[in-house]
């Protein structure tokens, strides 16, 4: 609990200080940018006469400034000053376009396959931002298989919501689960405990910024869910959200013989 506590309050520290920074940062990136393309608008032939050299120092320039803004706007996210607008997602029909998606965005020896359990109720949530949240735990289940593998992105129903919410707060609602797993190189136990830490990362520099886990967590909680990871090392990790079930809606089954995109586990 106490554990607990002190995480939360550091989530909200960073989220404060991250939005701050995220703002101004903001600010000089939409300078920078601005004066590019006024230089690039007003002095066309003074770029010219500069050669190749003064071309590509410019596309540095500006490429560097649009990453700027990119981590801005996952700053932003982190910091929950982006508000949630909840509602109702037909979590099999979400798996599904988003694997069709993923799919061509993964290299050779990389599959990535769609698990709809039975009747999925829909989910209750932000689809901008559950969307942005499974993106991410791809991208860690791509980066945990550098020899290639498999990624399962499923959804079925949830019931009860498991970890902390559990123990805080009955569930007052139906949950539907929806997992991200992978057959990578799973965590040791230090990575594992750590891994949700907002900015802990093992990647390489400039390869990870440590907040993919985090937000995923704070977007679980926010919408009155909760997250957990199971990981065993050499065999993968599955990432699990339990999100509130809509109360009024789900979606049957497929008919047999109409479950191509929707492998059933
Ligand atoms: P980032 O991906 O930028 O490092 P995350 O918060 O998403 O930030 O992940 C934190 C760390 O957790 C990663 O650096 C990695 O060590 C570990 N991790 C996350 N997802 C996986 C996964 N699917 N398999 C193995 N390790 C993972």
């Amino acid at each position: 609990m106490e554990e607990r506590l002190k995480q939360t309050q550091k989530m909200e520290a960073l989220g404060q200080l991250a939005g701050g920074v995220a703002h101004d940062f903001n600010n000089a990136a939409a300078v920078v940018l601005a004066g590019l393309t006024l230089l690039e608008k007003r002095h066309a032939r003074l770029l010219d006469e500069g050669g190749a050299e003064v071309r590509r120092l410019i596309a540095g320039i500006s490429e560097g400034a649009e990453r700027g803004a990119m981590v801005t706007r996952r700053l932003l996210t982190f910091s929950r000053r982006d508000e949630l607008h909840a509602e109702d997602v037909d979590l099999a029909r979400f798996v599904d376009d988003l694997e069709a998606v993923l799919m061509i965005s993964l290299p050779p020896g990389m599959s990535i396959r769609a698990k709809v359990e039975g009747t999925t109720p829909h989910a209750h949530v932000d689809p901008g931002q559950l969307r942005t949240v499974l993106i991410n735990l791809v991208i860690n289940a791509r980066d945990a298989m550098p020899a290639g593998g498999t990624i399962s992105l499923g959804a079925e129903p949830g019931g009860a919501v498991v970890g902390e919410a559990d123990e805080d707060r009955p569930p007052t609602a139906p949950f539907v689960r929806i997992f991200v797993s992978d057959t990578g190189t799973g965590m040791n136990q230090e990575t594992l405990k750590r891994a949700a830490e907002p900015f802990f990362t093992t990647k390489p520099s400039g390869q990870g910024t440590g907040l993919g886990l985090s937000m995923a967590h704070g977007f679980a909680a926010q919408s009155g869910g909760s997250m957990r990871i199971e990981s065993e090392p050499g065999q993968g990790t599955t990432v699990s959200l339990w999100l509130p079930a809509s109360r009024n809606a789900a979606t049957p089954p497929k008919p047999p013989g109409d479950q191509r995109q929707r492998r059933v586990h």
